[in-house]
């Protein structure tokens, strides 16, 4: 009798073959991130079948098939799984339950490790320090009286969040004086909380980088972000960073997206100090806002690099071949932009196909385009007038 040959510990798992032209994404949720994948996986080749529980969603208006059920419907799920070739998702808060259930069934792109982590702050916080990315000093808060205790620890100002469905700006309160913890605690749910050191920082930063089936990473060059009531307003590409910072902003991200063991796009959230080092906030494990300008700046935008990631296909390049900023366009004021926006020769407009102008939503973003390595030259107000 022969003995089989001892495997080696070290050898690597084969990369399974990249799916076939025609083959199906499933999509979990409906919004832009879905409908914009949706649009660069059409490109590839494939089509998409969106599941979401809300009608008409701009996703589904772009995809070869939808399931309009809620993401706990068991026999929906189960008909999804059996339709598609994969699995990713558009939208961080689709409960791990849904993902779990198709796991087995289904490849699934990211899988439950990177969804669990991105929707709980604190374990957010904690694989971040454990990734090598620095957060700031915070605490675990489930009553009062160890938010007392973490606010004198910490010290004020800080900022009290939840752990959990927290987004643009929903579900957080800063405390600059003693008073000001009773009532943030009373309001704020789901608990725990945590509470954060509060950040002078000087910019906010992003990093998004692509992680493919193989294990290959790609990162975008860095971008600065403003908000304007809590929502992201503008980005800036590049971000005018000392190279120094610009380089720990990308190597940040791609370590996270190797830590998470991602399989597609994944966003770090950072801010820059005043002495040019970055602390991490938060991570979205999917294409993000600030990575729009991307779909029209670089060889291989965001969504196209999560469609080949998801697809299994090798990482495009992506390399920017033009500078820009991106604005979004929100509720009524984005309504009444979008004429100008789509009429000028320097902006690519991107339109989401939302029924509904609600204030606050975002219903579209515009691309400015500027040549390479120009927007160093501009001003704040020359770039973003547009
Ligand atoms: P987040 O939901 O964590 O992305 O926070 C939303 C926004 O609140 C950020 O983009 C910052 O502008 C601000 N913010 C969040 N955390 C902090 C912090 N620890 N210090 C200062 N500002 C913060």
């Amino acid at each position: 009798m022969t003995r089989p040959e001892p495997v080696p510990a070290s050898l690597p798992a084969p990369v399974p073959a990249p799916l076939a032209p025609g083959s199906t994404i499933g999509i979990l949720g409906g919004g832009q991130l879905g409908r914009m994948s949706a649009m660069a996986a059409a490109r590839l080749g494939y089509r998409c079948h969106v599941f979401s529980p809300e009608p008409d969603s701009p996703g589904m208006q772009v995809a070869a098939a939808h399931t309009l059920a809620a993401y706990d419907d068991a026999e929906a799920l189960n008909r999804f799984a059996g339709s598609v070739d994969v699995v990713t998702f558009e939208f961080e808060n689709v409960p791990v339950a849904t993902l779990r259930a198709l796991e087995g069934r289904v490849p699934c792109r990211p899988g439950t490790k990177a969804l669990s982590i991105c929707q709980d702050r604190v374990a957010e916080k904690r694989f971040l320090a454990e990734a090598g990315v620095p957060v700031a000093p915070w605490r675990e808060v489930a009553s009062e009286s160890e938010l007392e205790a973490a606010i004198a620890e910490i010290g004020l100002p800080a900022v009290l969040k939840t752990t959990r469905l927290g987004y643009d700006g929903r579900g957080q309160a800063v405390l600059r004086r003693a008073e000001d913890a009773a009532p943030a605690f009373a309001r704020l749910a789901p608990r725990p909380l945590i509470l954060e050191a509060f950040v002078p920082f000087s910019a906010e930063i992003s990093g998004i980088a692509a992680r493919g089936l193989d294990g290959a990473v790609a990162t975008y060059d860095a971008i600065e972000n403003r908000h304007r009531h809590h929502i992201l307003d503008l980005s800036f590409a590049p971000a005018r960073l000392p190279e120094a910072a610009a380089g720990a902003a990308r190597s940040h991200v791609a370590r996270v997206a190797a830590a998470l063991e991602l399989v597609g796009v994944v966003a770090l959230e950072m801010f820059l100090l005043p002495d040019g080092s970055l602390l991490g906030n938060e991570i979205a494990p999917r294409p993000h806002n600030s990575g729009h300008w991307t779909m029209d700046a670089c060889l291989c935008g965001q969504f196209e690099q999560h469609v080949r990631a998801v697809a299994g296909l090798p990482l495009g390049s992506p390399a920017r071949h033009a500078d820009a900023v991106m604005r979004n366009l929100v509720g009524p004021e984005g309504l009444a932009a979008w004429p100008g926006m789509v009429a000028r020769e320097d902006v690519v407009a991107h339109w989401y196909g939302k029924v509904e102008a609600r204030p606050g939503r975002k219903l579209g973003h515009a691309n400015r385009l500027l040549p390479l390595n120009a927007l160093g030259a501009l001003d704040d107000v020359a770039a973003q007038s547009f």
